[in-house]
């Protein structure tokens, strides 16, 4: 499901990331470990094809990324990824409920409101549809994030930080959350985070060298 091989990464002529090579089977959970610095993001924006390495190979859901042009990784990270941004990204003047039908829209799927429906439920957001994001707490508005990134049913779930501002009984919810959304999805986890709590949920982890 993810597939990486020689990947190399640098800023300008900064080497910030070197993996030989690195595998995930569909289904299963892997964090990315290490401080702050220590190139996270860039492998997880790299994993979402926002990114494109400065050497290696990089499989994700069964496609090769180096050979897709712009127009079909947007339409391959639409369709196939979900992504749990470290900043929520939903539009302010849209409710919850369209955002996620945006979401629909941008992978070039059909409109599915039952779908959308049975994703706010399942994470208590029912009430909240037509709510503007502003209009969210923060432990709901983290919740929006997993839903819109869990709505399509994606292949391949990433998620930077998803518990670095969570005092521990929410971090402990927001990792159960991923975990049993990407069950649900049958869906590959990715979760990257510098924090040490996540540790003990997930046992394959990836530590990258600082
Ligand atoms: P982490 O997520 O583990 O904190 P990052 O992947 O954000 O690490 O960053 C890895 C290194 O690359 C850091 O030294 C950071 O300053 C640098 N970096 C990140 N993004 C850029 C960028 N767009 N341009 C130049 N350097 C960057
Ligand atoms: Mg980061």
């Amino acid at each position: 499901m993810i597939e990486i091989t020689g990947l190399v990464h640098r800023y300008g002529p900064r080497e910030v990331l070197r993996l030989e090579s690195f595998s995930l089977a569909a289904g299963e959970a892997c964090l990315l470990l290490g401080p702050s610095g220590c190139g996270k993001s860039t492998l997880l924006n790299i994993l979402a094809g926002l990114l494109r390495p400065s050497e290696g190979a990089v499989v994700v859901a069964g496609e090769d990324l180096a050979g897709l042009p712009g127009a079909a990784l947007d339409r391959h990270r639409g369709a196939r990824l979900g992504i749990v941004p470290q900043k929520l990204h939903l539009v302010a003047s849209l409710s919850l409920f369209d955002n996620l039908r945006l979401a629909q829209a941008m992978a070039g799927l059909p409109q599915d409101a039952a779908r959308i429906a049975e994703v706010l439920a399942g994470l208590g957001l029912a009430e909240h549809a037509q709510r503007r994001p502003r209009a969210l707490s923060h432990g709901q508005a983290q919740r929006a994030a997993v839903a819109r990134a869990v709505v399509n049913r994606p292949q391949v779930l990433l998620a930077d930080e998803p518990t670095s501002s969570l005092d521990d009984a929410n971090a402990e919810a927001a990792l159960a959350l991923l975990q049993s959304q990407a069950h649900a999805a049958g869906a590959t986890l990715v979760i990257a985070t510098h924090d040490a709590r996540a540790a003990a949920r997930i046992p394959r982890q990836l530590r990258l060298a600082a």
